[in-house]
């Protein structure tokens, strides 16, 4: 049977709007289209682990407002627990602004947090309950620190493993990287890391050393439409992305760590794991959109059936 693991991070609304040509300052322009809908990368995360039939619970922090709505009715809809959704009065939940230029798909963006900014001591007590029972917690770097921090300090004390997916990239505490089990970053992040150009597996190897040496034990790069580089203790390499025809990669990364989530927790190896997780990112890539794009455990069972006939 498969363990039990928890995502612990951001749930943000995306407020979407396609435009002709980005304003200038102080300019008012019509826009296009408009669409609303749940984002951030741990509740993206959590979706793409839940739809594999992991058995994840998701844990953030919304405000009281008609936003907080949509991550609840989502969630109930997906059949997946509310109980860790935290909720205050403190602050709005977190929302994403983004403008999409018509002509060359182009985006800018502006992230407002809010209460996923406000991640508190008791908020982590509270999350203890859940996260002993948990094999792995995944975490990425869009809430307040502090809070991924006491989540370390509390799965070190019951031996929780910690994957650390490092986006969006901001700079971690050698402390903090030395209770973590797994970093998955992408060929960006993996060069903010350590200084490192990720511009072939030599490049993978050295980044994997440096990050290593802060007392993580596993490296996973993603690469993009490439796969993904792997270290572990034993060995290195790449697992191959596969072969598709990509429409929309936003949250391809999302996609992956979900899936590789849900595959090490039903006991897969690294290695399949890592296999099965680009699978699911490689569904998730031909649909536009990002958490209703994640696949169903059928699809990629399906799709790694078929994959496997062709080989
Ligand atoms: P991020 O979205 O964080 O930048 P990547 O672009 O590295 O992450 O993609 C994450 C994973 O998604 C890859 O390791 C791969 O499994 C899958 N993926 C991304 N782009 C493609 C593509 N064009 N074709 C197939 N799989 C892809």
């Amino acid at each position: 049977m498969a363990s039990k693991v928890a995502v612990f991070g951001s749930f943000f609304v995306d407020l979407m709007a396609r435009t002709p040509r980005f304003p200038v300052a102080g300019e008012t322009l019509k826009g296009s289209m408009f669409q609303m809908g749940p984002g951030g990368k741990g509740f993206n995360q959590a979706v793409a682990a839940h739809k594999a039939n992991a058995n994840v619970t998701m844990i953030t922090k919304v405000g009281k407002d008609a936003f907080a709505g949509i991550i609840l009715d989502t969630m109930k809809n997906l059949n997946m627990p509310t109980e860790y959704i935290i909720q205050t009065d403190a602050s709005s939940t977190g929302c994403a602004l983004i403008m999409v230029h018509e002509e060359s798909g182009q985006n800018e963006i502006v992230i407002v947090p809010g209460t996923c900014n406000l991640l508190n001591e008791d908020d982590t007590n509270k999350v203890e309950e859940v996260l002993k029972d948990c094999e792995y917690v995944l975490l990425q770097l869009e809430v307040n620190q502090d809070a991924n921090e006491r989540i370390v300090e509390l799965a070190r004390k019951h031996n929780v493993k910690v994957i650390v997916n490092t986006a969006p990239y901001a700079p971690m505490s050698d402390d903090f990287l030395s209770k973590v089990y797994m970093v998955t970053p992408n060929e960006v992040e993996a060069e903010e890391m350590t200084g490192i150009t990720i511009d072939g597996l030599e490049a993978a190897k050295e980044a994997a050393r440096i990050i290593k040496s802060k007392g993580v034990e596993v490296v996973v790069i993603t690469l993009g439409g490439r796969g993904v580089f792997v270290s572990t203790n034993d060995k290195e390499d790449i697992v191959e992305a596969f072969k598709v025809h990509a429409i929309d990669t936003t949250g391809a990364g999302d996609a992956f760590n979900g899936g590789f989530l849900c595959a090490l927790s039903e006991g897969k190896d690294i290695w399949e794991a890592a296999r099965f997780a680009n699978a699911l990112a490689a569904l998730s890539v031909q649909k536009i959109g990002t958490t209703v794009s994640m696949p169903t455990r059928e699809e990629i069972d399906n799709f790694l059936h078929e994959v496997t006939k062709c080989q």
